[in-house]
């Protein structure tokens, strides 16, 4: 077996039950496409994966002994099971033009697998996975909420979310130390925002730098003009924007001009 790292967020499933409920979670059209899994470890997810999904799976993780075990235990996968670093690996070649992502993540980089993610929305059409219950809370919560938060916003805004369900930390060897969430995430038809995307991101970024300040005092570093300074919506706190009312804003604040991005 493998023995569990803790510093690669290394938490094994043991449950079979509960496996198969998250692989039954992709939608039924991924049928044909390319399916990414990050951090298969020992393949409790894969198993459930292969019977639906052989021809088109693609495995990756970084831990040198998981790949070992992934590569005598799913032969028919062989060059499929890539050992490598998610966040750094370029997969257009293995991947193609569209395909889903579906993991367990590792919790300590959950929220750099997001925004490697977002880099790469116009290509994954869905991702089902499971990481930190706090952390899955946090990205399907609607705004005016004290968990909505940047990635709520960067993620809603080109993506469905939906939590699916919480899982035990006792169903983990070795359990982890927070309760865990099953969320699905599916591409909307929004290819464009409708407004400039970097000064988007760096808006929804500093609003919620200070987020318990108004967007007026937040947003000071980015020096807004003094006709954006002016209105009603600066009053507001960040976490209470909708993605609509983010894309306005950004739109006002480029309309008012001097702002570097
Ligand atoms: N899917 C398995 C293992 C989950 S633990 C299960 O449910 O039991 C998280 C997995 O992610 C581990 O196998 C770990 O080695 C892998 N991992 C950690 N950091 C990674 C990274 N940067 N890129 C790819 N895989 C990573």
């Amino acid at each position: 077996m493998v023995k569990p790292k803790k510093h690669l967020g290394q938490h094994f499933l043991k449950d079979q039950n509960i496996a198969k409920d998250i692989v039954d979670a992709l939608s039924a059209d991924n049928e044909g496409r390319r399916i990414l899994e990050i951090g298969p470890g020992t393949g409790v997810l894969t198993r459930f994966l292969i019977g639906k999904y052989a021809d088109n799976l693609v495995l990756i993780d970084i831990d040198t002994e998981s790949v070992k075990y992934l590569k005598k235990h799913f032969l028919d996968l062989n060059d499929r099971i890539v050992e490598g670093d998610f966040l750094k690996m370029n997969l257009r070649a293995v991947l193609g033009d569209e395909y889903a992502v579906i993991g367990n993540f590792p919790y300590n980089i959950s929220s750099q697998i997001f925004f490697r993610i977002l880099e790469e929305r116009d290509k994954v059409i869905e991702v089902v996975c499971m990481l930190q219950e706090e952390v899955a809370r946090r990205l399907v919560s609607p705004p005016g909420n004290k968990d909505y938060g940047i990635l709520s916003v960067l993620l809603q805004a080109y993506y469905d979310m939906e939590y699916l369900f919480t899982v035990d930390a006792s169903v983990f060897d070795p359990p982890p130390k927070v309760q865990s969430g099953v969320i699905k995430l599916r591409r909307n038809n929004q290819v464009k925002l409708g407004c400039d995307e970097v000064l988007f991101k760096k808006v929804v970024k500093q609003g919620f730098q200070n987020r318990r300040k108004t967007l007026r005092n937040a947003l000071k570093p980015l020096n807004l003009p003094e006709e954006v300074k002016a209105q009603e919506i600066l009053n507001r706190r960040a976490e209470t924007l909708s993605v609509n009312e983010f894309v306005k804003l950004t739109n006002d604040i480029a309309s008012g001009g001097n702002i570097k991005v």
